[in-house]
């Protein structure tokens, strides 16, 4: 008897199907515009210099192998939550918000997940639609009812109207997840007047945020990237926050993030702290110790975090001028207009209005690859290339 003749294939994510039709293409003008990481003009995803000069110390200084607590590095997990929260937060002076370190941002929102079910039963969970699909996989293996709101419209613009007509009518108490800056897939943010109006109706429905904030540093700027999860942690007792330093600090096969979780009181939060370590302890026992040594290390030494925060300015400013590029270069074919939204997104990725034919034709005939629904990691150019795409782009328009 075989154990496993039931067991069936599955296709594979359809990402990585992409990256490896990519790299099977013998096209020398083939552009990747595909998986979700930063990319230099050279198209490489480099290691930035302040971890390098971080691991070197580290190699020096690491003294033990042993295990971690469940909780991870304690000076990881304090730093972490004042680059998101804040150094002067109050939540942090009253020992009312703590980080849990989780392997990436993906550890943190099944953790998350996790908790959720266990000691929120009968909660939903409310994702954008559309969401990094990886939402919608994970909530569900985590065993929540997931459902969606609105958030583009038929036009390919954000459609806050929609959204918070949605949210209006959730359950009370339920879960709603916003992706802080640089939405995945879209690009498309939210305004603070929209996140006020947001906020209002998570208080109305008496709704519990969990704000996914992967892309701190690549919207606007570090700060200005955290500004709706400080207002959110400021006017709300309770806040799930899940981050992750695989794209701000060139970390992520180090699987390096935390759930920072902030409750009403001190006494709470530790009550919710055991409960984390608890579930943690049945999914990965103890976090990696890597990564967040090396964040810590950065974090907590101004000639590396001011060298870091250099670095990250140049990943930002890259891809934003890349933004304009593109809708300067689609200026003769006459598309400017209509791919205007591409410089108005933030981070990484855009949503481009282009249609799955579309991008199917984009990549048989031009060897451009991006994702089936039209999202293009803008990170994947180089100034050089960008006429050459908006020729591609220009072609399958007509
Ligand atoms: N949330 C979003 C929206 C993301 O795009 C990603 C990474 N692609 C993550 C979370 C998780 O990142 P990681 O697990 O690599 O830290």
């Amino acid at each position: 008897m075989s154990h496993f003749a039931k067991v069936t294939r599955v296709p594979g994510d359809p990402i990585l199907s992409l990256m490896e039709a990519y790299r099977l293409d013998s096209n020398p003008a083939r552009l990747d515009l595909g998986v979700g990481v930063y990319k230099d003009a050279q198209g490489l995803t480099p290691i930035p210099r302040a971890v390098k000069l971080a691991e070197q110390r580290l190699i020096d200084v690491e003294q033990t192998k042993t295990y971690i607590g469940g909780h991870g590095d304690a000076a990881f997990g304090t730093l972490l939550s004042q680059l998101v929260l804040g150094a002067d937060s109050a939540l942090l002076a009253e020992q009312r918000a703590g980080a849990t370190q989780t392997p990436g941002g993906t550890g943190a929102l099944r953790l998350a997940g996790d908790f959720i079910r266990h000691c929120l039963p009968g909660r939903g969970i409310w994702l954008s639609d559309p969401t990094w699909p990886i939402h919608e996989t994970l909530f569900a293996e985590a065993g929540l009812k997931v459902g969606h709101y609105p958030y583009v419209g038929a036009d390919n613009r954000l459609d806050v109207e929609a959204m918070i007509a949605a949210l209006t009518h959730l359950p009370k108490g339920d879960v709603v997840l916003l992706h802080a800056c640089c939405h995945n897939p879209t690009g498309f943010d939210l305004t603070p007047r929209d996140w006020k109006r947001v906020l209002e109706v998570v208080k109305a429905r008496e709704l519990l945020p969990l704000i996914d904030f992967a892309y701190q540093g690549f919207g606007d700027g570090l700060v200005e990237d955290a500004w709706a999860v400080r207002l959110f942690a400021t006017e709300l007792p309770e806040l799930l926050i899940t981050s992750s330093c695989s794209k701000n600090f060139g970390l992520y096969r180090e699987r390096t993030g935390a759930l920072i979780v902030c409750a009403g009181d001190a006494e709470k939060l530790v009550d919710i702290r055991s409960q984390l370590a608890s579930i943690a302890r049945n999914l990965w026992s103890t976090p990696p110790a890597h990564g967040a040594a090396v964040v810590a290390q950065i974090l907590g030494d101004d000639e590396l975090k001011g060298l870091w925060l250099d670095e990250l300015e140049g990943m930002r400013l890259r891809v934003a001028s890349l933004r304009r590029g593109l809708v300067e270069a689609l200026a003769p074919h006459g598309l400017s207009e209509r791919f205007a939204h591409v410089a108005e997104q933030r981070g990484m990725f855009s949503y481009t209005g282009l249609s799955p034919l579309q991008v199917q034709r984009l990549r048989e005939e031009f060897s451009v690859y991006m994702v089936g629904s039209g999202r293009a990691n803008v990170a994947g150019l180089d100034a050089s290339r960008l006429e050459q795409l908006a020729d591609a782009i220009a072609r399958v328009c007509v």
